[in-house]
């Protein structure tokens, strides 16, 4: 892939759409919009590239959802990694190991059975196992405490960074500009648009993307929009290198945990772990993440007792109150779009938003997802049996 670097010097005055944040959700949509011939976009970052949550999560991808709309926007993505070094030139080690699920609690059997149901009726071909059968894929699992499991082989993992490489680099070779250390301290809205008061000067823009994750609501509260997405800290480390063992993401459903080997042999493994949530991003390690990951790692996978930690690190979940996204033009403010709340699960999800946005944008064609992921759902009164968004599991 040829060199190419991010845009040096001040943003250019005035754009058809400003996206704030260059996480993998800002550069997927610009990405997209350019590979569409939109390309009077500027990517505003405040950071470096991979700065935020993008830089930091698990790599994992599933097509193991609980709505039809999610594991149909899950096989789109999907369709999209698959795809990813040969459209983008770079690889992201995308590997299809599959997904395995732990239930340790009967009562997580029956919902097991009717997402296995569901995503069997869509295409996906998860199937239920038994405790035996999952140590059949992993036998070095301890499965007393198991109930039954769930395994899709087509799910995987794949290595970040390149990913939001890949797509900064043809955003920049489209014509997009991709500013980072830029920060988006202010927004003023006109006629014609918005006024973006950014640390490397104004830009004007007829539109503008708030793909800012866990800083999105500071984002909002520039064009006076509350959102109600928090961030949560959540924690992760990956140990020395193992011959490779293991092939599937392994997840227990009571405790969070989950972790996967690497193509370099690392195991990378998180829980989630109770934080003091307020408005504050935190992206610092905590000894009792290590302790807690520790003692329900080696519950699992015993062998891994004496395994060596190398690196330890945390990064901002965006969770929405039903942990689904916030997408769309919040009421009042037409214009500006939201690209946010995306919990656990925002670096999978990206690669069809970024598509489904981008035709929205240049067409007019709005995907159902826009609608079901309005910021006004969360002032309605609920239909009985809730509203059929996602629970919240890990990424
Ligand atoms: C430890 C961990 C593990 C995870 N595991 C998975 C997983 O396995 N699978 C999965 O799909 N997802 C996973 N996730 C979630 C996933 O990483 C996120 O949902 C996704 O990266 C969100 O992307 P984003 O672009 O919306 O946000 P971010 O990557 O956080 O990008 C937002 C950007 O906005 C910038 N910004 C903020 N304020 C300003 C401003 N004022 N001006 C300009 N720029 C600004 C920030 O610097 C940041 O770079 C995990 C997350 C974490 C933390």
């Amino acid at each position: 892939m040829k060199e190419l670097t991010p845009t040096v010097g001040p943003p250019k005055r005035s754009c058809a759409i400003a996206i704030v944040g260059g996480g993998v959700m800002g550069l997927s949509i610009a990405y997209q919009l350019a590979r569409r011939g939109l390309t009077d976009v500027v990517v505003l970052e405040r950071g470096y590239l991979a700065q935020g949550a993008s830089g930091r999560n698990g790599g994992g991808v599933r097509m193991q959802w609980s709505t039809e709309l999610n594991v149909r926007l899950m096989q789109e993505s999907f369709v999209l990694c698959r795809h990813f070094a040969l459209e983008i030139g770079v690889n992201v080690w995308f590997r299809q190991g599959g997904y395995l699920f732990l239930a340790t609690r009967e009562a997580e059997r029956e919902k097991m059975e009717r997402n296995v149901a569901l995503q069997n009726r869509v295409g996906v071909p998860t199937r239920m196992l038994s405790p035996e059968e999952a140590r059949a894929i992993v036998p070095e699992l301890d499965v007393s405490r198991v109930v039954c499991a769930c395994y899709n082989p087509k799910d995987g993992v794949l290595f970040p960074w390149p990913f939001l490489w890949g797509y900064a680099h043809q955003a920049l070779a489209r014509g997009v500009e991709v500013h980072l250390f830029t920060e988006v301290s202010a927004i003023e809205r006109s006629s014609g648009g918005f006024l973006l008061h950014t640390s490397k000067g104004p830009v004007k823009a007829e539109r503008v993307v708030n793909a800012a994750g866990a800083w999105s609501p500071q984002i909002a509260r520039l064009v006076g929009v509350e959102l109600p997405d928090r961030p949560h800290r959540h924690e992760i480390l990956s140990t020395e290198p193992l011959k490779p063992f293991l092939t599937p993401m392994v997840s227990v459903l009571s405790s969070g945990l989950y972790f996967s080997q690497s193509m370099r042999g690392e195991i990378v493994t998180g829980i989630t772990v109770e934080d003091h949530d307020d408005d504050q991003v935190k992206m610092g390690s905590r000894l009792k993440f290590l302790t807690t990951l520790a003692r329900e790692l080696v519950r699992v996978m015993p062998r891994l007792a004496d395994v060596k930690i190398l690196r330890q690190w945390a990064g901002p979940y965006d969770v929405s109150p039903d942990g689904a996204p916030i997408l769309g033009e919040p009421p009042g403010v037409p214009g500006f779009y939201l690209a946010c709340g995306f919990g656990g699960h925002g670096f999978m999800m990206s690669p069809v938003i970024g598509e489904l946005y981008a035709e929205w944008l240049t067409s007019g064609r709005r995907h159902q997802v826009f609608d079901e992921s309005r910021l006004d759902r969360f002032s309605k009164v609920r239909p009985p049996g809730g509203n059929g968004h996602e629970e919240l599991i890990i990424g």
